[in-house]
């Protein structure tokens, strides 16, 4: 029998499900039992071919309707997604392996969110009249034409969205790829557009691995490309979208500072940095990772934290008492269970987890070493897992220059009660996605990006708007032309 994951074809392309099945067939697992779920096939040429051509002639229609008709298509499908959450969290579950206890309320209800938010903006997109004396310039907002939006494989349902969304609202035509590894949700956010009311070719959906993402992006009909991804990933395509001279949104991954003094406290700061490591199995790109603890609290924090981390139920991802999923792929839980080695080997103390956990599917024990320093490999590198480095710091002075001391540049928390310092010190941070006695919320009303090698551009609220779209500015003469010859 079909597993009800299946979806009815790989791709959506101009209103409707289609299939190809001479492209690479990408099978689905489901991360909590390694069974196949699904497979799709990726994106022939023809394929790549036909949701360009569409997305591209659809283009031209949709920006020329009012803001007003495009929100409310957009604010709709927000509905929609909120009527069929629970089967949208099922299917983000079986996608991506995350328990239903947090699907039920992150995925499509944020999807929803910016779908209502960037709604909601559509028809306040307006320009500016520059008055120069019995002249005037005024300027329009003009969509860009039309995007490619590549995902990574976290947040399928909510990152298809929050390219999706603010992109449409300013007029432009969309084909998404997801991720290789969870391209089952996307196919969803796409059927809901079209229910909606959304004209046939303005949000496509192509499957593939990295060959067809470049197709897309090297495409000299493609305006704008936003990414979601790793570092290295995001060189490339923005190598390949300067090539076109092509607007780009890199949103990629960081080694995030989560700094805890010592007045915090510290069942908020144990709750922050259980917040920014251990949600969905540690695969959030925003993570606090290095998790800096003053010297006078370390050894009740670490404490508290272990006591703590020994509550999480690792289990069905599909009971909702289940708090921790597996990792997404047996691939990624390996790269995982390699820096666990590494934090050993290099001499960092194992606070609590630190195994596979007993379990059919990819399971990690939620992971936190004390006792690291700089210069280990897990303070260093980005490694999308549960794994937390604790980390002492004596001043505030110290621990600003070693937060900052990374390529990386996403986000970034701190801890303390003391409101002057708090601020002075996220004034020092580099990240932009900013945290004060909380972390790792995103609503869509707030910017979403990073700074330095973690990104370029944002996400969610108004600045999306900006990455979407474009100014023309028009010289209205009143008089004669003065001309010299
Ligand atoms: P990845 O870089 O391996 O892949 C991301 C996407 O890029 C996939 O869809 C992939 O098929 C595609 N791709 C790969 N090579 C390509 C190429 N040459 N041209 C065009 N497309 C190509 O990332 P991943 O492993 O899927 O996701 C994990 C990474 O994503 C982490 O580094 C994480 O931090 C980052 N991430 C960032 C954010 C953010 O908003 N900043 C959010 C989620 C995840």
């Amino acid at each position: 029998m079909t597993h009800p994951a299946q979806p009815k074809a790989s791709h959506f392309i101009n209103g409707e499900y289609v299939e190809d099945t001479a492209g690479t067939p990408i099978p689905v697992i489901y991360a909590a039992t390694g069974e196949q779920i699904a497979t799709v096939y990726a994106a022939t040429p023809a394929i790549v071919e036909q949701a360009l051509s569409t997305a591209k002639e659809a283009q031209k229609a949709w920006a020329k309707m009012t803001g007003t008709e495009r929100g409310r298509i957009l604010r709709r499908a927000a509905d929609i997604m909120r009527e069929r959450n629970h089967d949208l969290s099922v299917l983000e579950t079986y996608d991506t392996g995350k328990p239903l206890q947090e699907t039920l309320v992150a995925d499509a209800t944020s999807g929803a969110d910016a779908l209502e938010y960037f709604g909601g903006l559509a028809a306040s997109l307006t320009g500016e009249h520059i008055p120069l004396g019995e002249d005037w310039v005024y300027t329009k907002r003009e969509a860009l034409g039309l995007c490619v939006g590549i995902g990574a494989w976290n947040y399928p349902t909510q990152i298809a969205c929050w390219k999706g969304a603010p992109a449409l609202a300013c007029g432009n035509s969309m084909v998404f790829k997801p991720s290789e590894t969870t391209p089952l949700c996307a196919l969803k956010v796409a059927e809901i557009l079209i229910e909606a009311g959304a004209p046939a070719g303005v949000f496509n959906v192509v499957q593939g691995m990295g060959e067809v993402g470049g197709a897309l992006v090297t495409d000299p009909r493609v305006d704008k490309v936003s990414l979601t991804g790793s570092v290295p990933t995001g060189k490339k395509v923005y190598v390949a979208a300067a090539e076109g001279m092509k607007h780009v949104t890199m949103e990629l991954g960081g080694k995030s500072p989560l700094i805890i003094f010592d007045d915090a406290d510290i069942d908020n700061a144990v709750g922050g940095a259980i917040n920014g490591n251990f949600y969905s199995s540690g695969q959030v790109c925003s993570n606090g990772t290095r998790v800096f603890v003053q010297k006078g609290i370390k050894e009740k924090f670490l404490a508290r934290l272990a006591e703590r981390t020994g509550n999480a139920i690792l289990g069905d991802p599909m009971d909702e008492a289940t708090s921790f999923g597996p990792m997404v792929t047996e691939n990624q839980m390996n790269i995982v269970l390699g820096y666990i080695e590494k934090g050993k080997e290099e001499g960092a103390r194992l606070i609590c987890g630190g195994n596979r956990a007993d379990k059919d599917g990819y399971f990690i024990e939620p992971t936190v070493f004390a006792d690291v320093t700089d210069d280990m490999t897990i303070a260093r590198e980005e490694i999308f897992g549960p794994v937390m480095s604790v980390l002492d710091f004596e001043t505030e002075e110290e621990v600003v220059a070693r937060a900052n001391d990374t390529e990386f540049g996403l986000s970034a928390g701190v801890f303390t009660k003391d409101f002057t310092r708090a601020h002075r010190v996220i004034g020092n941070l580099e990240a932009c996605s900013c945290f004060i006695n909380s972390y790792n919320d995103a609503p869509v009303e707030a910017p979403f990006g990073g700074v330095k090698a973690s990104g370029v551009g944002r996400e969610n609220s108004k600045e999306a708007i900006k990455h979407f779209s474009q100014v023309k500015s028009v010289y209205v003469r009143m008089g004669d032309v003065e001309a010299a010859f």
